[in-house]
């Protein structure tokens, strides 16, 4: 009996010992399975994030990126629910970048939803926050997590529904740092990818207008050979527009207003074509359109004059109005080119025979262009050149009083004895010399020219004190600022007084010169240089403000004096001139006299001066020496 209790109470103690080995059992199997969960979760999240890393050399939009990387989390991590989600524009709610494993809202948007930034946990049905309780809506799961960067907008969530610890990973507080590690992958990566489209996006666009840059541009135009040559039929053309004057907007208005008039142009340009044609900015004042798929190839042509149509009102540039016109070539799709490139060179020699037209106009490329086009850059090759060797030459073409017909001054034109060529005429290279800007140093070069040469006669020919000599002077020299300053030392230099020099403008300059901010005309004017209009009735400067500029002389066009002794119309014309210019206290030059009847008419109307073939042709310096002799004894 005894001993059958003894083995009673032996069995009981090892049944409770055996007991207490089993809670200690279960306890350490928690415990293991509890510290396996967390070795496994840091395991998963490693692995997680170094496939998410990938991603970042695979080429994805962001929202192709927000799937993909979903997907690797889904899998990675035994997740059941998963999304990301961006900060709407307007601040209010989130947008959804994707989603896996619930039905996201039919717009993709979480509207009026707030979420604190950091990292947010919950395990029960509670929902403490906006976030949660939208999500636990929509996508009832009661476990989830979910982490948000304010400072990039950017949201990520992942829920699960089951609380079996086997199947599905539940969720606590120490996941904080794999979702928060996660989602700044995420934003890394897109941030990134960003980045990249950004300078991929800058590398083929213009910075200031945002149209495709040149790269681009020949991009598309390869495509569209590539295109012409597999089907038959389509045809395309490219434009290529060049605005006229520009650079003088640029260096008059300053280079923030010629910045707004080519971001104006690009818009313009853009209205113009239709939405499957390619407008780019080449550089500079240089655009081009490609335009598409023409079924009448004359469209092209149709293209250009509705641009110079748009062109025609007045830009408003910096609070002022500036015109602007372009200078358009057209060149068509054809089998003979071998490449875009090809095909945009012959728009360029195109546009430029079409600058030749004087602006504002379009032609057609055809193959006689490029001959010009070759003789053209040898010809400004040469002109570069022209300055070093001493070339250039000055010719002074006599103007008399026609009171009477005594000599008073000269016009001094330039001339270029080209070795080859022989002499060359301004007519053929100034506005050549004007677009590349060569214009500025020959300029310099003929004033101290002309200033030499007058010093030495007035020195020499003492009695000819009254006489002067009227320069020609382009746009792009007088806008320079320091342009007075440079006259006054070529005057000093030469010891040449103030009054002996006249300085021809154009009536286009003229027309400008109140929208330069310009004091030049006035401080010329006060140390008594005399300033004319060139070549006036030309241009379309009105009298009003003729009247209002600082100018001593008008020299009439010579297409005005050319037949005035033959038609009435004419003399008519010249009369008028001749009365206006009286009445505004100017006087009067006319110019290309070429015969006795129009001489003596312009002496009857009272016209102060003349100049042209009947008195004498432009003379060499040394010739003009010879005239001042003899008519000193004569
Ligand atoms: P412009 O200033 O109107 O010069 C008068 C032009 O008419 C000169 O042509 C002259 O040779 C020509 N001419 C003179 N008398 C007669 C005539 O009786 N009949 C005809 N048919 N023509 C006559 P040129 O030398 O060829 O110069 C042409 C233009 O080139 C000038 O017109 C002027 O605008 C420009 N130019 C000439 N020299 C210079 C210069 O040094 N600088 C600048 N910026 N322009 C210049
Ligand atoms: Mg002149
Ligand atoms: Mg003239």
């Amino acid at each position: 009996m005894n001993h059958n209790n003894d083995t009673e109470r032996e069995r009981d103690y090892y049944r409770a010992l055996c007991n207490d080995l089993g809670g200690q059992l279960l306890k350490i199997r928690d415990e293991h399975t509890r510290a396996m969960a967390g070795v496994r979760r840091a395991r998963m999240t490693a692995a997680l994030i170094r496939r998410l890393y990938h991603l970042d050399h695979v080429n994805l939009d962001v929202a192709n990126l927000a799937r993909v990387f979903l997907e690797t989390a889904l899998n990675a991590l035994t997740v059941e629910c998963a999304a990301l989600f961006r900060l709407d524009d307007n601040g209010h709610g989130f947008r959804l970048l994707h989603a896996i494993g619930f039905t996201p809202p039919a717009e993709g948007i979480l509207a009026d939803v707030r979420a604190p930034a950091g990292f947010h946990f919950h395990s029960s049905a509670s929902a403490e926050d906006e976030f949660s309780a939208e999500l636990k809506r929509l996508a009832d799961a009661p476990f989830h997590l979910w982490a948000y960067d304010a400072g990039t907008g950017t949201a990520l969530y992942f829920g699960n529904r089951e609380e079996d610890l086997q199947l599905r990973q539940r969720f606590d507080a120490a996941d904080a740092e794999a979702i928060e590690a996660a989602l700044d992958v995420f934003i890394n990566v897109a941030e990134r990818k960003r980045v990249e489209r950004q300078l991929v996006h800058d590398a083929f666009h213009d910075g200031l207008t945002g149209l495709p840059n040149r790269a681009l541009f020949i991009e598309h135009l390869d495509q569209a050979m590539r295109r012409s040559v597999r089907a038959d039929g389509y045809v395309f053309s490219v434009l290529f527009l060049d605005l006229d004057r520009f650079k003088l907007v640029n260096d008059s208005l300053g280079h923030a207003a010629g910045d707004e008039l080519l971001k104006a142009f690009a818009e313009r340009l853009e209205q113009s074509t239709r939405p499957g044609d390619i407008v780019s900015r080449l550089g500079g004042d240089e655009f081009a359109v490609l335009a598409d798929d023409l079924h009448n190839p004359d469209d092209a042509i149709h293209l250009a004059e509705r641009i110079h149509n748009a062109l025609q009102d007045p830009f408003d540039v910096d609070g002022q109005q500036v015109f602007s016109s372009a200078s358009i070539g057209i060149a068509k799709s054809a089998e003979r080119y071998k490449d875009g490139e090809d095909l945009l060179r012959d728009a360029d020699i195109a546009m430029y025979s079409a600058k030749e037209l004087g602006g504002a106009s379009h032609r057609l490329f055809d193959s006689d262009m490029h001959v010009v086009m070759v003789s053209r850059l040898q010809l400004e090759t040469d002109l570069r050149q022209a300055l070093e060797r001493e070339e250039l030459r000055v010719a002074y073409q006599p103007i008399v009083e026609l009171r009477n017909g005594q000599l008073r001054g000269f016009e001094a034109l330039l001339r270029w004895r080209h070795p080859l060529k022989g002499s060359i005429r301004p007519r053929e290279f100034i506005s050549m010399a004007e677009e590349t800007g060569l214009v500025v140093p020959i300029g310099r070069w003929l004033l101290w020219r002309v200033m030499s040469d007058l010093g030495e006669w007035l020195r020499d020919f003492p009695e000819r004190a009254g006489m002067f000599v009227s320069l020609n002077v382009s746009d792009r020299e007088f806008i320079q600022p320091e342009f007075a300053e440079i006259i006054d030392a070529a005057l000093a230099e030469a010891n040449v007084p103030a009054g002996a020099l006249e300085l021809e403008l154009t009536e286009r300059m003229l027309m400008h010169y109140s929208k330069l901010r310009s004091d030049t005309l006035p401080r010329l004017r006060e140390r008594g240089i005399s300033i004319a209009i060139d070549d006036f009735g030309t241009g379309y400067s009105s009298l009003s403000r003729l009247q209002r500029l600082p100018i001593d002389k008008l020299k009439i066009d010579q297409s005005f004096i050319r037949d005035m002794d033959r038609s009435e119309e004419n003399y008519e014309l010249v009369r008028t001139i001749l009365a206006m210019g009286q009445s505004l206290g100017m006087r009067c030059v006319a110019e290309g006299v070429e015969r006795r009847e129009q001489y003596d008419q312009l002496r009857e109307l009272n016209c102060d001066f003349a100049q042209g073939f009947f008195i004498a042709k432009p003379l060499a310096a040394h010739r003009v020496r010879t005239l001042l002799e003899i008519r000193e004894t004569a």
